[in-house]
């Protein structure tokens, strides 16, 4: 039996620089009007050297170019591996597995211990990997193979057993294959990210193999983000006959504007003045449904009604404008849990446990008593009701004694949809520091309102005065626990810059320049409520 050892020996071949230059160019535009964006930056970071940027500017029409000249550093993928058949003497081929990063000549030569020249070849070969292959010559001994490429030396000693009388030097390329792998895993990998104000950053990543054509299409932050407002009180004018389809110049809201304004989910009221409707403001509630129901079915194809989280959340995909329902003044269910259950089986994912006249159940924050007059025993069944219903509270409007009383029945977390910071602005219909940490201390969510009054002392408020309430309560209790609630056509003055449901990019530009993030401006938007919708509602 044949004994055969085989050593390999593995060396580095070499770490040769080779540079090349390859041109990136493209746009950057607006995902939904395709155009160009002026004033956009395109950032290159090469993916293993992070620290290593590079900035450019499009121009006026979103363009960009640059070359990207790479000096690789190649790392030998084996180096050199010499296999010798030793010590079989009858077949002492020897082989060098050599690697190159570009096209050049590669000389061999063999030497004899003396140094004398026993066999040479040049071979002018392309990048990848080759195999020398030498069969021996001559008398046993030792002997050097010297393998030399862009003036650099590699020697490797082989033994010779026996007297031989081989072909000497030949050289065997491995197919395209292996050149492409060798190619590929020296290619440099890079992070290209488009940047621009008012929009979210795009990443791309490329590499350095070819030239590269590239169009970044950018989605505004407000496009972005899920925007939901958590009370908006158009239904008020639906029930009178105003129509939502039609761009109207009167009130704040319609399909129209909501779409311009990026409004995704709209919570709409169900209010019923209490002096207009002493005695049946159920029925009037019902009628207001009706109305709502009129018109979802006139514009069934851009507007839909959710019920569950899962019905937002294709809603939302598909781009059709979302109303939930919501019931404002628990004086609504007139004393009655039947009432309490029809509203919700038809859709209201809300009630506003009084709105400003109290109850026999629930007393308002306008109420003299508010401070000390809360729930009563039934007030306290609508709320272990509403639990079991999954059905949201929401204490805007509500006494602070109720509001208490609320938190100690609940398992679950409330929300107040239109409200402001006492803190900053001292009126009946603001929360309390305590109130508005209790609310976030239970999971809930705070809807900032777009009523001056409610803002500030001054006879105008700007939306400076919305996002010092929204501040107040990030540095409270934290980004998670605000949420919008304009009170759009429930509000006779409005913010300059927020003067109807169309205005809310303005409020998206202000918050970036605020120094609010993306995700804040995401959570701020929708996220938070959904939170507190998916927990409760399912
Ligand atoms: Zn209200």
């Amino acid at each position: 039996m044949k004994n055969h050892l085989s050593i390999l020996f593995s060396f580095l071949i070499f770490s040769l620089a080779y540079s090349q230059s390859i041109s990136v160019q493209g746009w950057v535009k607006d995902k939904n009007t395709g155009l160009g964006l002026d004033s956009a930056f395109v950032i290159l970071v090469n993916k293993n050297f992070p620290q290593q940027k590079d900035t450019f500017r499009a121009n006026n029409s979103g363009y960009f170019s640059f070359f990207l000249t790479s000096a690789r550093d190649f790392e030998s993928v084996d180096a050199i591996l010499v296999t010798n058949n030793y010590p079989n003497p009858f077949n002492s081929s020897t082989n060098l597995d050599v690697y190159l990063p570009e096209a050049g000549n590669l000389k061999v030569e063999v030497y004899d211990v003396l140094g004398k020249m026993i066999d040479e070849k040049t071979f002018t070969i392309l990048p990848g990997k080759h195999i020398v292959e030498y069969y021996g010559k001559g008398s046993a001994g030792v002997y050097f193979l010297v393998v030399s490429f862009h003036g650099k030396d590699f020697v490797r000693k082989i033994i010779q057993l026996g007297n031989l009388n081989g072909d000497g030097i030949k050289l065997q390329t491995s197919g395209s294959n292996y050149l492409n792998k060798f190619l590929k895993v020296t290619t440099n990998q890079y992070l290209l990210i488009a940047e621009r104000f008012l929009y979210v950053p795009d990443t791309i990543e490329i590499d350095d193999s070819q030239n590269r054509n590239i169009t970044f299409e950018l989605e505004t932050v407000h496009q972005n983000a899920i925007l939901i407002d958590l009370h908006n009180d158009v239904l008020e004018k639906v029930v009178d006959g105003y129509d939502l389809g039609v761009l109207n110049t009167i009130n704040h809201s319609d399909l129209p504007r909501f779409y311009k304004g990026g409004v995704d989910v709209q919570l709409m009221a169900l209010w019923v003045s209490p002096t207009q409707y002493p005695n049946n403001p159920f029925q009037q509630t019902l009628r207001m449904i009706d109305s709502f129901k009129v018109q979802l079915n006139k514009y069934s194809s851009i507007m839909a009604q959710a019920l569950n989280s899962r019905e937002i959340d294709s809603l939302v995909k598909l781009g059709k404008f979302t109303a939930i329902l919501c019931v404002e003044g628990g004086h609504a269910i007139e004393e009655n849990i039947y009432k309490l259950d029809s509203l919700y089986k038809l859709g209201a994912r809300y009630l506003t446990i009084t709105w400003n006249n109290s109850t026999s159940w629930a007393t308002s924050a306008q109420d003299p008593q508010a401070t000390t007059k809360g729930l009563s025993e039934f007030g306290r069944q609508v709320i272990r009701h509403m639990d079991s219903l999954g059905m949201i509270i929401d204490v805007s409007h509500v006494g602070p004694k109720t509001i208490d009383d609320i938190l100690e029945v609940t398992v679950n977390p409330i929300i107040a949809s239109h409200s402001g910071v006492k803190a900053l602005r001292n009126h009946y219909r603001n929360l309390t520091d305590q109130q508005i940490i209790k609310i976030a201390q239970k999971g809930g969510v705070i809807g900032v309102i777009f009523y001056p009054p409610y803002l500030t002392t001054s006879s105008t408020a700007t939306i400076k005065n919305v996002i010092d309430h929204i501040d107040y309560i990030k540095n409270l209790v934290g980004i998670d626990y605000i949420a919008l609630g304009s009170d759009f056509d429930g509000i006779e003055r409005v913010i300059v810059g927020l003067e109807d449901v169309s205005k809310f990019p303005n409020l998206t530009e202000a918050l970036l320049r605020r120094g609010y993030s993306i995700s804040d401006i995401k959570k701020i938007y929708g996220e938070n409520f959904l939170r507190v919708f998916r927990q409760v509602c399912k």
